[in-house]
């Protein structure tokens, strides 16, 4: 049996990233180490209670692997989460509502499990182990196929009244512009977002064959499957259209960006997701159009940088929520 190098020698916590299409589910030490890893595709059309039943099984095989036993589980899930009960209230990436999800993996596993939305637990991670170790007053960005994030305040992450806070993606930054999956009109998400990168790129290149032409034959002439990481191959590969479609992008991220920095006065902005993955020189733009928008007396502590645990932001940081509620209890 493989053992753990962190085998009888502290606490550590399992962290889930339950995502729509993949999940990651990490042994992870206090010191907020990965000593175990585990990939697994979440299968969500089999139905919530199918969901819960992998996941058992994937933590009692890390905990097998250990010798001590893990002191939680903390989960991250890409929806609304009821802070009190842990009962996840939407997530239409599982296709789950009102599923009683803390309650039953507390019973299967015999353990305390604490539930968070994913980019909460993400900007937990960057918070305590990542880009902004050492540092109270913190934005996150994660910039995915949507966008959202997380706020720490005064040594705090802030949930909001109706544990919501977070939704970073829906600012508005263009009063007239598009719609976005929110209802709303021109919100950063709808000009930033993995949806709507792909959303713009596809109206250009079929209005526009001529400039989209490289984007249409990296498709084989099928607009439907452009994606963001598509156009981040083509702006590498320097097609003009791509390249113009990033600098809008990089423009919604830093006027978003701006608003945040002006509201909370972070020392960081970090800046993480997919999209940053593809096309990490983002940063550098975002900090360049923030020096440009966001106020001066905002701006003379702030470092802008890019996310330091990547993927794995998520399953440290719902396990930094278990090993830091178990200090304080
Ligand atoms: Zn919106």
């Amino acid at each position: 049996m493989k053992r753990s190098p962190f085998s009888g020698m502290g606490r550590w916590a399992v962290g889930i990233d339950l995502g729509g299409t993949k999940t990651i589910v990490a042994q992870v030490s206090d010191e907020g180490k990965i000593l175990g890893k585990r990939l697994l595709p979440t299968n969500a059309s089999a139905g919530p209670d199918r969901v819960k039943k992998t996941l058992v099984a994937a933590v009692k095989g890390l905990m097998e692997e250990a010798d001590g036993p893990a002191i939680g589980v903390g989960v991250g899930v890409a929806g609304q989460v009821d802070a009190e009960s842990g009962r996840v209230k939407f997530a239409p990436n599982l296709g789950w509502r009102e599923e009683p999800f803390r309650e039953d993996l507390e019973k299967a596993l015999g353990l305390p499990v604490l539930v968070t939305n994913d980019v909460r637990a993400a900007t937990w991670g960057e918070w305590l182990y990542g880009a902004g170790r050492g540092c109270n007053d913190l934005v996150c960005l994660f910039v995915g196929t949507g966008i959202g994030g997380g706020v720490v305040s005064g040594g705090k992450v802030l949930t909001g009244c109706s544990n919501a806070a977070g939704e970073l993606g829906h600012i508005t930054v263009d009063l007239n512009g598009p719609s976005c999956r929110c209802g709303n009109r021109g919100c950063m998400e709808a000009l930033a977002g993995g949806w709507a990168i792909a959303q713009q790129a596809r109206e250009w290149a079929t209005s526009d064959p001529e400039a989209g032409a490289l984007v249409l034959r990296m498709v084989e002439g099928q607009p439907e499957k452009i994606t963001a990481k598509i156009m981040a191959d083509a702006a590498k590969a320097g097609d003009p259209l791509a390249l113009s479609l990033f600098e809008r992008v990089a423009q919604a991220l830093a006027a978003g960006a701006a608003s945040l920095v002006n509201a909370f006065n972070p020392c960081r902005m970090i800046l993480g997701g997919g999209v940053i993955e593809g096309c990490p020189w983002l940063v550098k733009k975002v900090a360049e159009g923030l020096e440009e928008r966001a106020l001066p007396v905002a701006l003379a502590p702030l470092r802008v940088l890019r996310s330091r645990l990547r993927q794995n932001a998520g399953v440290v940081g719902s396990a930094a929520l278990i090993l830091h509620s178990s200090e304080k209890g």
